[in-house]
């Protein structure tokens, strides 16, 4: 018997100031997280169950990459986010318990075709080919959790170009990481190489190419990300 051939191998995260690297599994996404995001999309912020969608690993994109312009759409966005990395198993985790799990966090961009999303939204269909795309999961190096401590008050930010597009807190999520984690292992049996991004603050908008973003979370390594021309 002989494999017809070999997948790529999943992809790798640094973990900052250590030899330590984190193998992806799976990317569990968070919608409308931040009041003012929400509002500015439409929608009133609402408590009732967070919004969950997921991105394939293959969707993975470096920090320090120039990508192309994606393809099949004409408002591609950047949506800055808090990126937390799960280190041990759990399912049916209080809140309570649950940043036990968390073996490091990153900055990280959920880039969005927001045209076929919408399309899509508009019909009631899924939303895989405006959110699951390849280079769509832009992340940072990890900082372990031990560095970084508890997500409180620290500063979200992205800048286009050197202007400031999104700036908020982390203290303004409505979801908090630990409800997030909570919430997200009532639905799967959460497991080592878990990715969640939690959801991006208001001012997304439109990336074009010879654009150049940088994401920032005060206590994680910076996230940068060029964007070149369509292919
Ligand atoms: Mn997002």
């Amino acid at each position: 018997m002989s494999q017809l051939f070999d997948l790529p191998a999943c992809p790798v995260l640094a973990m900052a100031g250590t030899e330590l690297r984190f193998p992806v599994g799976r990317i569990f996404c968070v919608g409308q997280n931040y009041a003012a995001h929400a509002r500015e999309m439409g929608f009133e912020p609402q408590r009732d169950a967070p919004i969950f969608f997921t991105k394939s690993p293959a969707a993975v994109c470096h920090s320090g990459s120039t990508i192309a312009y994606p393809p099949g759409t004409a408002n591609c966005h950047f949506e800055v986010e808090l990126v937390v990395a799960i280190g041990a198993p759990a399912f049916r985790i209080a809140a309570a318990d649950a940043l036990s799990l968390v073996a490091g966090y990153g900055v990280g961009i959920d880039l969005t075709r927001r045209d076929l999303q919408n399309a899509a939204r508009g019909q009631g269909h899924p939303w895989d080919t405006g959110k699951d795309f390849e280079n769509a999961a832009v992340l940072a190096p990890l900082t372990p959790a031990t560095s970084f401590g508890v997500p409180a008050a620290q500063r979200i930010s992205l800048t286009q170009n050197g202007e400031t597009r999104q700036d908020a807190d982390l203290a303004q999520l409505i979801w908090s990481i630990p409800e997030l984690i909570a919430e997200l292992s009532k639905l799967y049996h959460l497991a080592p190489g878990d990715l969640i991004f939690t959801g991006t603050p208001a001012g997304v908008g439109p990336v074009a190419p010879s654009d150049r973003l940088v994401g920032r979370i005060d206590g994680l390594a910076d996230l940068t990300l060029a964007i070149g021309e369509p292919e």
